[in-house]
């Protein structure tokens, strides 16, 4: 099988597995209790807590462990909302955002608050002016994705973390594609608060984690103990804080050369498919984008199909973004990007990873030219 859906999931690294073992059954003890026996629980979690912050040059009581990428966005956002809603509710964020964002913004329109989607240009970029242009005195918070997990492109987060800073309004980023795969200090980036998730970089599933800046203020988002400094109530799940842990620390250490070895087979594969396949479109930006990340919309053809047909090869890739998959809407982020209709249909992600090898690369090129090729003779076109 050739694996090319790193964007909607990654397989957990052994290293991984083996690190959370021991706390499933041997290891037991709730880490918030006093006695001895906590005592190894307690420390794992400690670990994991203080290599995810060293990671992201931040400290360790600003690292809140969640469940997923998706409960880390809903209590950024949620969470500024409710704590700083006497200075306003008027929130910015972009039309390109994963669900996780989108829909917690329109729940939040329910509840009264307003929110500005900014549109993005043609490579799928934040226009900073625009965003200028959107801040108002009511403004609390502005929430840009890092980089598209549908398109790869990244965003310009410096920039924006700087106008969010002039303007006194709080900024968070929804890193969970870009996190382990690009170096993020949180202070170059003038960053408040971040998600990330854990099985999108070799963690377990059912993990996440919420940087929050030390003097911001968030409603917590689970009321009970008093884990998490008592904003995420919850026992600790202590294998998976250790998983998502040893997946960071690994990250740090290999990152580097997957950044590399990654950018060099996708660039191969974008050059490949536009000089062998004609009106292949490519989506994101050419440079800025996630080094893993290769998305064309080809001319007449159905994005679906040719999936099908290169799972009957055993290559597992996307059609568009695995959140909208069963609906019959072209993705929003191509309809943002001004793709019409039709050409969004013919679309095509394929996400690297480490395991990724050049014939796997090769393979999967050769079985998209030939496909893309078969339907559009069946299309007679
Ligand atoms: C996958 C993803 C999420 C959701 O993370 P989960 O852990 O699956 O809930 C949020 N944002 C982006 C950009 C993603 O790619």
């Amino acid at each position: 099988m050739i694996y090319l859906d790193h964007a909607a999931t990654t397989p957990m690294a052994e290293q991984v597995a083996a690190s959370m073992q021991p706390y499933y059954a041997k290891e037991y003890a709730n880490a918030s209790t006093i006695y001895e026996f906590g005592e190894k629980s307690r420390e794992a979690v400690r670990q994991a807590r203080a290599i995810i912050a060293y990671s992201l040059h931040a400290q360790p009581d600003e690292i809140y462990f969640t469940a997923s990428g998706s409960e880390s966005d809903n209590w950024a956002l949620k969470g500024t909302a409710e704590a700083y809603r006497d200075k306003g509710r008027h929130i910015i964020t972009t039309q390109i955002e994963h669900h996780a964002v989108l829909n917690t913004c329109k729940y939040l329109e329910q509840l009264g608050y307003e929110v500005t989607y900014l549109p993005v240009d043609e490579q799928g970029f934040v226009q900073l002016q625009k965003l200028e242009e959107a801040i108002r005195p009511d403004t609390i918070l502005i929430s840009v994705m890092f980089a598209n997990n549908e398109i790869g492109t990244m965003e310009p987060i410096a920039q924006i973390g700087r106008i969010a800073h002039k303007h006194n309004i709080l900024f968070h980023t929804d890193a969970v594609q870009a996190y382990a795969q690009i170096p993020i200090n949180v202070n170059f980036y003038h960053i408040d608060l971040l998600s990330a998730s854990g099985h999108k970089f070799y963690g377990p599933k059912g993990t996440g984690f919420l940087y929050i800046r030390n003097g911001v203020k968030t409603a917590s988002f689970i009321h009970g103990g008093g884990q998490e400094q008592g904003k995420r109530a919850g026992t600790e799940n202590v294998p998976g804080i250790v998983g998502i842990g040893e997946a960071a620390r690994i990250a740090m250490q290999t990152m580097t050369e997957r950044l590399y070895r990654e950018t060099r087979l996708r660039d191969y594969m974008i050059r490949e498919i536009q000089r062998r396949i004609p009106h292949a479109w490519l989506n994101g930006d050419r440079y800025a984008r996630l080094p893993n990340n290769i998305n064309f919309s080809f001319e007449g053809i159905e994005g679906e199909t040719l999936l099908l047909l290169l799972d009957a090869k055993d290559i597992c890739a996307s059609a568009a973004s695995a959140c909208s998959t069963g609906s019959s809407e072209p993705s929003h982020v191509l309809t943002a990007i001004g793709r019409d209709p039709e050409l969004a249909y013919g679309t095509l992600r394929m996400t690297l990873g480490e395991a990724t090898t050049m014939e796997d690369v090769m393979t999967a090129v050769d079985a998209v030219e030939e496909n893309v090729t078969l339907l559009r003779e069946i299309a007679h076109m």
